[in-house]
C-alpha cells in the first residue's frame, strides 16, 4: 500500500508542475498593459472611473450578454471611443449588423487597437484591446465583410459612443 502510494505521489508531483506551467500564462494574459504609462492605473484608480460592468469587461476581460447593448443598434454617424481611455477605436461608416449580438465592426482605426492570443475557450482567438490604456474590448475573426474580412466582435460596455 505504502509503495502504491508513493508511487502515485511521484507520478502526481511532476504532472502538477507541468499544469502548473500550463496554465500560469493564462492568467497573464488576463489583462493588457497600457502602451502609455500615464494609463497603468491601479484596480482601484480603474474601479473608481468605470462601472462594475464596464471594469469586468475592460479590466478582466469579460463579456457582455449578447443584444443587451444599446449600442448594438446604434445605426447613427459618429465615432466610438474606448469606455477607458476615450481614445477613438471605430468609425460608425465601418459598423455593421453581423446578426451577433455585438456590435460589430470591419474595420479599427489605424494603431486604435492591439491583438493577442486568448485560450479562454480552449480553441485559441484574437483578442484586442486598446491599444492606449488595454482594455479588453473584444474578439477579432476572419468571417467578417469585404473589403478586410474582418468582424471586430466588441463589447457594447467597453465603447462610448459620440455622434457627430
Ligand atoms: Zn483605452
Amino acid at each position: 500500500m505504502n509503495q502504491f502510494l508513493s508511487r502515485r505521489t511521484f507520478i502526481l508531483i511532476p504532472t502538477m508542475s507541468i499544469l502548473k506551467i500550463i496554465f500560469k500564462p493564462m492568467q497573464v494574459l488576463a489583462s493588457s498593459l497600457a502602451s502609455k504609462e500615464e494609463w497603468n492605473l491601479s484596480k482601484d484608480a480603474w474601479k473608481s472611473r468605470l462601472s462594475s460592468e464596464s471594469y469586468y469587461i475592460l479590466r478582466e476581460e469579460g463579456t457582455e450578454r449578447a443584444f443587451s447593448s444599446e449600442l448594438n443598434n446604434e445605426k447613427r454617424k459618429g465615432v466610438f471611443h474606448c469606455a477607458g481611455c476615450d481614445l477613438p477605436l471605430f468609425l460608425s461608416d465601418k459598423k455593421y449588423d453581423s446578426g451577433t449580438g455585438w456590435p460589430s465592426f470591419w474595420d479599427s482605426i489605424e494603431g486604435s487597437v492591439a491583438t493577442k492570443v486568448d485560450f479562454k475557450l480552449i480553441v485559441p482567438r484574437t483578442e484586442y484591446h486598446c491599444s492606449r490604456c488595454g482594455g479588453h474590448q473584444g474578439h477579432v475573426f476572419n468571417d467578417g465583410p469585404l473589403p478586410t474580412g474582418k468582424r471586430y466582435c466588441n463589447n457594447g460596455l467597453a465603447l462610448r459612443f459620440v455622434p457627430e
